[in-house]
């Protein structure tokens, strides 16, 4: 075997998203294998007793370690630039498993506002019962990140952009007053991917992903990921190995083939995303676009010095409130309405009844979700296929 891993250092990423992780075995083959095995057999007795006892290296068990899932760990932790990642069962269970690494009851987090509707619920209702509290702030307002932090806190918690409404905290200041303050500082990088953004880069501890969302890319499979330094990385893997939020082999494979076309496909997706926002934007049944890749956005200078793109999920508000909203996703033929997002296929939602549905008349309105306001995230379809289907719901509103 000669590893691959070892030579993904001095590769640009666009090579390692490609060739990073994959261990030639002794077949000689050109792709990455399936090794769909629970377990792994020793040459004797004495080499069982040392693989357990973790004094040789070495496979055990498939809820410890997985050759394929081991390539797409390594793979992704050469493009975040993580010493180490581990793989979970999907984005939740990498968030949850971060928590019990690396939290004790007594412990606090400060998290954005602007979370995805499960961690919120992670935090408040299942760590909040072991005796974790979470406090929420305005994800781009640093003072307020700074006040909601007590001795009790270790961990910071965002989401940049946020979504649906493409909102950006600056990472490199929220890492500095995370450690002034003895606490970590976790990104969830799902909108973005190490394609666009490398929170590690900039100062965090560590990176959080659904692999669900762009690492695959085509919507085939539900997998997560933990990206950092190898000591808290080492706690996150006890937790998987112990309490079983693994990978499976094949939905490991899944995202390492789809790592391979991650940066054509981001790049793609922003282009796709730049041109509608923009014909939106200038759209008389469309009141505010909300995309940080336009120049009125407020952190646009931000985004782009962050970030190597500005992603493709769009905040639309229409003219006329909910009953126009809907009327322009019903009057979609090509776009798929549902909740995912990070897909080829582009994808349409009304968050104030969906995503956003659980939160009260005034959280939605802290939150900026608006009765009129619609989500796209922009697929790789042909643009004029996409524009044209928002055309006939927006033409009809003016
Ligand atoms: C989807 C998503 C998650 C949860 O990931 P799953 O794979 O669905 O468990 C977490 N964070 C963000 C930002 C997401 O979009």
């Amino acid at each position: 075997m000669h590893d691959e891993y070892e030579a993904a250092s001095t590769w640009a990423r666009e090579t390692q998203a490609i060739r990073a992780g994959h261990q030639r075995t002794g077949e000689q083959e050109h792709g990455e294998p399936i090794f769909p095995t629970s377990s792994f057999v020793y040459g004797s007795a004495a080499e069982a007793a040392r693989k357990f006892n973790g004094e040789e290296p070495g496979n055990v068990y498939s809820r410890f370690t997985n050759p394929t899932v081991r390539t797409f760990e390594h793979r992704l932790a050469a493009l975040e630039g993580g010493e180490r990642c581990v793989a979970t069962s999907s984005g939740m269970s990498a968030i949850l498993s971060t928590a019990l690494a690396l939290l004790s009851a007594g412990d606090e987090i400060v998290a954005s506002r602007s979370l995805f509707g499960s961690t919120v619920s992670l935090f408040d209702k299942y760590l909040g019962k072991l005796g974790i509290t979470t406090r929420y702030v305005e994800l781009s307002d640093l003072e307020a990140w700074e006040a909601a932090i007590t001795p009790a806190t270790r961990l910071l918690f965002a989401e940049t952009p946020s979504n649906p409404l493409s909102e950006v905290v600056d990472i490199a200041a929220l890492a500095d007053i995370a450690h002034r303050h003895g606490a970590l500082l976790a990104i969830d990088n799902c909108f973005l991917t190490p394609a666009l953004q490398r929170p590690l880069e900039l100062g965090a501890d560590l990176v959080i992903h659904s692999a669900t969302k762009y690492l695959d890319g085509q919507g085939r499979a539900i997998g997560g990921a933990v990206v950092g330094r190898n000591a808290e990385l080492e706690e996150v893997f006890g937790v998987v190995r112990t309490c079983g939020p693994c990978m499976s082999p094949f939905n490991a494979w899944i995202f390492t083939k789809g790592l391979e076309t991650l940066e054509l496909r981001m790049r793609a997706h922003c282009q796709n995303a730049q041109a509608l926002a923009e014909w939106l934007a200038a759209h008389p049944g469309v009141s505010r676009v909300h995309y940080s890749g336009l120049a009125g956005h407020a952190q646009h200078a931000l985004a782009a010095r962050q970030q190597d793109g500005f992603g493709a999920v769009l905040g639309i508000e229409v003219v006329g409130g909910r009953e126009a909203a809907w009327s322009v996703i019903d009057a979609t033929r090509l776009l798929s309405i549902t909740g995912n997002l990070g897909d080829v296929k582009s994808t349409i939602t009304h968050p104030a009844t969906t995503t956003h549905g659980r939160l009260s008349d005034a959280q939605k309105a802290a939150a900026g979700i608006t009765e009129g306001l619609i989500r796209v995230a922009v697929g790789l379809e042909a643009l004029d296929d996409i524009r044209n289907d928002l055309a006939r719901g927006l033409d009809a509103l003016v």
